[in-house]
Parts: C-alpha cells; structure tokens; sequence
C-alpha cells in the first residue's frame, strides 16, 4: 500500500468524565422507581398470580389447532394433510388422518399430538399451514409433574376456539376471518356458476329435443 493511501490516523475522541455512563443509569433507574409510585405505565410488576401482565402480541409459546362452531372436534379446520409435521424441524408433530370403513379419508386427524417437551416454538407449522388450522398460543402456565402425558398435548388440549383465537391476536385472526370468507364467497359464486351453466344446458338440449320431435310429427 502507497503512503498516500493510509488511513488518516484517528482524531482524538471527545472528553469523557470516567463513571457518567453508569450515573446516568442510575438516574434512569431511580426515574423508574419514583414514578413507578403514581404512574401506572412505570408499575413494571403486576401481583402474580392474582393478576397477569399482558402478553405482547408477538409473544409465542406452543401451538394450538382452530375449530369454528360449538364442536371442538368436529369444528377442527385440521384436514391432517401433515404439512406441519413434516416441515417440524425437531419432528415433534404426530398426525394420523381419519378414515372411513371403506379407507376413504375423513380430511381430519384422528390423532393430533404435539410433543411440547420437545417443540422449540419455531412457528413453522403455523406459517405452513395451507389451511388456517394451527397457530401459535400465549399460554404460559404449563408446568406439570407429569413429565410424558403431561407434555404430550393431544387433539382435545390442542384444540381451541376461533373465538379464542381473535382474543388472542386479533389483528391476525381478523386477517385469517376476512381471507376465508372471501374464499367461500369465490366458492359459492363458482358453484352458482356451474349450476346456472348446467341448467342453462339442460334447457337447451331439452329446446333441441322438443324441436326435433315437433320436426318428425309434422314430416
Ligand atoms: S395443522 Fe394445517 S398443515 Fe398441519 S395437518 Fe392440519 S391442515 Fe395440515
Ligand atoms: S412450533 Fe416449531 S417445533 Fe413446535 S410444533 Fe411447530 S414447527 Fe414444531
């Protein structure tokens, strides 16, 4: 390298007074504890367990699975396509699908288990799935004794409201709630389509059949 491409050596830096860094720390943490007397927005802590601070929205434990309506199993969004359970990166995620006597599948799982000792609350399941059926929870107090069945979480415990889910992130279920009922709108003017064309056709071969009778009695 040139001389004259050195760097230029470094100006000196501003003066400092040794320990203000740490005074104004502390004067940020005496603020707090001042007005933490009479402000509520500076009462960092609430009295667990009679009261909880809220979570923030972007808080996420462990997954849960979605059912619309009164029936927490029937309701299931769930069609056990497995997308979740392959794309689990620590493969925690255990679904059989449903099927009737004659092997025909039922498009719901008859088993749903998610090993949460295992899950590392990735959120890759909510992301993939195609069917607005898991997303994450809020849920915190999950401790248990238990350490097999009681961390193994099957369809019944996994399963929760559509209700329950707009409590929980409204923003995102009121995203999911308005994509889905377009989806069904577009399904049923598809369907109103196809009817409308299937009777229209109906019409005309019956008109074509008629005509053709109404020539062979008049030949
Ligand atoms: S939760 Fe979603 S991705 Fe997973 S099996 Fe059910 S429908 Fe498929
Ligand atoms: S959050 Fe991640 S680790 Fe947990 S079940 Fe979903 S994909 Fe698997």
């Amino acid at each position: 390298m040139s001389i004259d491409r050195l760097p230029a050596p470094k100006k000196p830096g501003r003066w400092s007074v040794p320990g203000l860094g740490l005074l104004k720390g502390l004067a940020v943490t005496g603020k707090n504890m001042v007005q933490s007397f009479y402000r509520e927005d500076r009462m960092t802590t609430v009295q667990y367990p009679e009261e909880r601070a809220p979570i923030s929205p972007n808080f996420r434990n462990f997954p849960f699975l979605v059912y619309d309506n009164e029936d927490s199993l029937a309701g299931l969004r769930c069609v056990a396509c497995s997308i979740c359970e392959k794309e689990c990166p620590p493969q925690c995620i255990y679904i059989v699908l449903e099927r009737d006597e004659n092997g025909k599948s039922l498009k719901r799982p008859k088993i749903f288990d998610i090993d949460v000792s295992v899950c590392m609350n990735c959120g890759i399941c909510a992301e993939v799935c195609p069917f607005d059926a898991i997303y994450m929870d809020g849920e915190y107090e999950l401790s248990t004794d238990n350490r097999f069945e009681g961390l193994l979480f099957n369809r019944e415990r996994l399963a929760k409201s559509a209700a329950y889910h707009a409590k929980l992130r409204p923003e995102q279920a009121a995203e999911v709630e308005a994509k889905r009922k377009a989806e069904e709108e577009k399904k049923l003017a598809a369907q109103a389509a196809k009817e409308a064309k299937a009777k229209a056709d109906k019409e005309a071969k019956d008109k074509a059949a008629a005509e053709t009778e109404q020539k062979g009695e008049s030949a």
